[in-house]
């Protein structure tokens, strides 16, 4: 949960907030059922938080984060000047973790239907969309 990752009610209040508030609590949910570090699951929201942010400011709703728009995310890194609550940057240094936590945050987000599955992860079976228990 949510609460267990972070300390500041008001801070989880503003991540809970808006429409996409109920994914990033369900996000945190199901990361604290996996069992994720506080450190990691931290990590991982904030990945999550970054590609909303993202999508917010290019007019992309959750439902339509698909393969095209995940790749204009990563690409989207190397020039990121987005900023969280307040006035931080995200920070982008750690690139591999972000978009770990992102395809996370897509893989819950197609276990809970907002965005369709993708035939070639189901025939793949790829790893990254599942939230593994560590
Ligand atoms: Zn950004």
């Amino acid at each position: 949960m949510l609460t267990d990752y972070y300390q500041s009610k008001n801070y989880v209040e503003r991540l809970c907030s808006g429409p996409t508030g109920p994914y990033l609590a369900q996000f945190g949910d199901a990361l604290w059922e996996a069992g994720y570090a506080e450190i990691t699951a931290r990590r991982h929201i904030r990945a999550a938080q970054h590609l909303i942010c993202w999508g917010q400011s290019h007019r992309i709703p959750l439902a339509k984060m698909d393969d095209i728009q995940v790749e204009r995310f990563k690409r989207h890194l190397s020039r990121c000047r987005c900023l969280s609550v307040g006035t931080r940057a995200y920070g982008c240094s750690d690139r591999r973790a972000l978009v770990t936590g992102m395809h996370l945050f897509i893989g819950h987000l197609q276990r809970v239907n907002v965005i369709p599955h993708c035939a070639d992860h189901v025939k793949n079976g790829c790893a990254s969309t599942v939230i593994l228990p560590r």
